[in-house]
């Protein structure tokens, strides 16, 4: 073959692009005695072809080409389809919360892509940040800041059905303010308050962390205790009434509560279960005040 027929060959072979190798395979070229070297360009025509279709699969969008490792022309493919790969997955990393994937190639899509993971970030922690706030919102009094009707009426769902499968005591305590009214009336509403915010600290101060405490509405309380009989229950009630009694108040006169106790029976509901705490502390109300009086 001489240098004419070379260049005859390579037109021939760009003129038909991709398909130059089976131009060439189809014997459409004589190459004569010099075969060897005929069946090299058709190797690289090959080559050529196969790095051909890599690029065109992958400009398409299919990231599953699969070109030969040998392939000396399809490295530039192989290389963005290995990008395009780990792209792939630290999108998909970044869409399950995990923000700590920097991209550091393709130039100012980098730049792009990597603002917009840190403004989801920033959009991730302020939605967390919101729902804390507006669960403690839908749990907690805001006045005392203990936990509200609401939650406590979770609380005692959760463990009535403990007590009634593990036959645990469970105690429930209900307090009053004596003659709050008259405090209010007396002393103003900020005192009023006050000193609902004092009764809230004195109580959460003095019992267990197995004890749920909640306001119950106005200046009536709850407290749940767990794993407590119905003496012990009374007990710690006898206990707090004291302590109000004895503490220093925001108002400038002795602030006493009325308790009512009682203990969980099998087929309480909730409502039967507060009802007899209810009882209990009108009993207290009636017979005097600034006393505990139980109902079984
Ligand atoms: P008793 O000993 O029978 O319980 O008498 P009492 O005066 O405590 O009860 P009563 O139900 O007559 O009055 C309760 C008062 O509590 C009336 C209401 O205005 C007041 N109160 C309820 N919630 C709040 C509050 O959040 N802040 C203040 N300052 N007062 C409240
Ligand atoms: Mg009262
Ligand atoms: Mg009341």
């Amino acid at each position: 073959m001489n240098i004419e027929d070379f260049h005859k060959i390579i037109k021939n072979a760009l003129n038909k692009g991709p398909s130059a190798y089976d131009f060439i395979n189809k014997k459409n070229i004589n190459c004569g005695e010099k075969n060897q070297f005929c069946e090299d360009l058709a190797a690289l025509l090959n080559q050529i072809k196969e790095a051909y279709e890599c690029t065109k699969k992958l400009s398409e969008g299919d990231l599953d080409i699969n070109c030969s490792k040998t392939n000396f022309f399809a490295m530039p493919a192989k290389n963005l389809q290995s990008n395009l790969n780990h792209l792939t997955w630290q999108a998909q990393q970044i869409s399950d919360g995990d923000y700590n994937h920097k991209v550091s190639f393709l130039g100012d899509f980098s730049e792009a892509f990597n603002k917009m993971t840190e403004s989801l970030k920033e959009k991730d922690a302020l939605e967390k940040r919101l729902i804390e706030v507006l669960e403690e919102k839908a749990t907690t009094d805001s006045l005392t800041k203990i936990a509200n009707r609401s939650k406590f009426n979770e609380i005692l769902t959760h463990e009535m059905e403990r007590a009634d499968r593990y036959q645990n005591g469970l105690s429930l305590i209900m307090l009053d303010i004596d003659h709050f009214k008259k405090i209010n009336d007396t002393y103003g509403h900020i005192k009023g308050d006050e000193t609902l915010k004092r009764l809230a600290e004195i109580v959460e101060n003095n019992i267990r962390k197995s004890d749920f405490f909640a306001r119950w509405g106005g200046e009536e309380f709850i407290l749940l205790v767990p794993h407590t009989s119905l003496d012990n229950a009374a007990m710690l009630a006898e206990k707090l009434r004291k302590l109000v009694k004895t503490s220093k108040q925001p108002v400038d006169c002795q602030v006493t509560c009325s308790f009512g106790v009682t203990h969980f029976k099998k087929g309480d509901t909730a409502n039967t279960f507060t009802d007899r705490a209810d009882k209990a502390l009108y009993k207290a109300k009636e017979n005097g005040r600034d006393r505990v009086e139980i109902t079984k």
